[in-house]
């Protein structure tokens, strides 16, 4: 329970119509500006009551920012103010550090602190703009510890302290490089396979069209559209005819080779706002929004002509190919579904007509 309510806490005001890495960035800064805030508040308090009134004031200040960045995550929903609000927290975090080294903390620890700056610059800011940010704040804490005769720096460390410093925030900027690195790649490779099985589950592997899920996931957004605006979408199922044949004939592969140059043909002839689908063995479904069947009936004779005027080669073999054809429309009163059985019931009959034949639905 308790663990749900923090995991809930962290994630909150991301999304998943985010990135990951800006969703990722969120849970950070949440987590961060939770921290942050909390250390530096009771830090902050610990100051005042010990009457170091400039520690306190800045300390507070941080807190605040950190409070700021991470309250960003959870309001906005704009990813521009997000990075903002990342970018002000690291800047914020960089100033109070340099503060704490000028001014030495609690018993001139403050230098101490500058070990946490490396992992949360990385996390943050990522690795090239986080790793430029850290060159540079590691070349102004050396100009403090070691150019001599700077009077900014009221704290008096010991040499042996101030290099030692230096070489744990360098290793620790080192270990947090590697850590980054490797989980960018680690996160680039996750994602290139994602996009891999996505691709996969979503298209036919033969003709490259999108199979029955991958239409599906297409147009569901754009029949919702149509819903709203009352406009139609035809719907053109096709068929290729006597494909059963040309397998008996020719074999398998040239019957795959029909299929790829249906598909390519049907691809050039649709409109772009057109959807191409390989709904079967040897059917094709297309997509057209915004069309009534009548218009698409049009279409779909000129795509009926064109395939059977368009032999396609395989090998030596020129295979000519005829297609059937049925069309309907999704509209205010059929929906999806019963336009789909139409179309197939109109293009059973293009078949019973002696095939090469467009049939629209009632
Ligand atoms: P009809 O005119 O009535 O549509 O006759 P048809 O021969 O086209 O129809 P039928 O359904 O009898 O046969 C379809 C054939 O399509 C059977 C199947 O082996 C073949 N087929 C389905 N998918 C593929 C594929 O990916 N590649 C190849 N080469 N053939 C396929
Ligand atoms: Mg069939
Ligand atoms: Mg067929």
């Amino acid at each position: 329970m308790i663990s749900d309510k923090l995991r809930q806490f962290i994630k909150a005001g991301s999304n998943p119509s985010f990135s990951e890495e800006d969703n990722r960035r969120i849970v950070v800064v949440n987590l961060f500006g939770f921290t942050g805030c909390l250390i530096t508040v009771f830090l902050s308090l610990r100051a005042l009551l010990a009457n170091e009134v400039m520690l306190g004031a800045a300390l507070m200040i941080a807190s605040v920012v950190f409070l700021f960045s991470m309250l960003t995550m959870h309001i906005s929903e704009n990813v521009k103010s997000h990075v903002f609000a990342a970018n002000l927290l690291v800047v914020t975090l960089m100033t109070l550090l340099l503060y704490l080294i000028i001014m030495g903390g609690k018993a001139n620890t403050g230098p101490i602190w500058i070990l946490i700056l490396p992992p949360v610059t990385l996390f943050m800011s990522g690795l090239k703009r986080g790793l430029w940010m850290l060159l540079l704040f590691l070349l102004v804490i050396c100009t403090l510890f070691f150019v001599p005769g700077l009077s900014i720096v009221e704290a008096d460390y010991a040499m042996d302290f101030k290099t030692r410093v230096t070489y744990v925030f360098m290793t620790v900027t080192f270990l947090s490089s590697v850590y980054e690195y490797s989980r960018q790649q680690t996160y680039a490779e996750i994602h290139a396979l994602r996009q891999q099985f996505e691709h996969q589950a979503t298209h036919d592997p033969l003709t490259h069209l999108f199979n029955r899920r991958g239409l599906i996931k297409q147009i569901e957004p754009e029949l919702a559209r149509a819903k709203r605006q009352q406009s139609s979408t035809a719907l053109v199922l096709l068929d290729i005819d006597r494909f059963k044949r040309i397998n008996d004939e020719y074999g398998h592969d040239a019957g795959d080779k029909v299929l790829q140059g249906i598909a390519v043909l049907l691809n050039n002839a649709m409109r772009q706002q057109d959807y191409v689908s390989r709904w079967g063995g040897e059917e094709f479904l297309l997509v057209l929004p915004d069309t009534s069947k009548e218009n698409a009936y049009h279409v779909a004779d000129k795509l009926r002509f064109e395939i059977a005027q368009t032999p396609q080669q395989f090998e030596s073999f020129t295979i000519d190919i005829t297609a059937s054809f049925g069309v309907s429309e999704v509209n205010s009163l059929v929906d999806y579904d019963k336009a789909l059985t139409q179309a197939d019931k109109a293009m059973y009959k293009a078949k019973q007509a002696g095939r090469n034949t467009v049939m629209m639905s009632n």
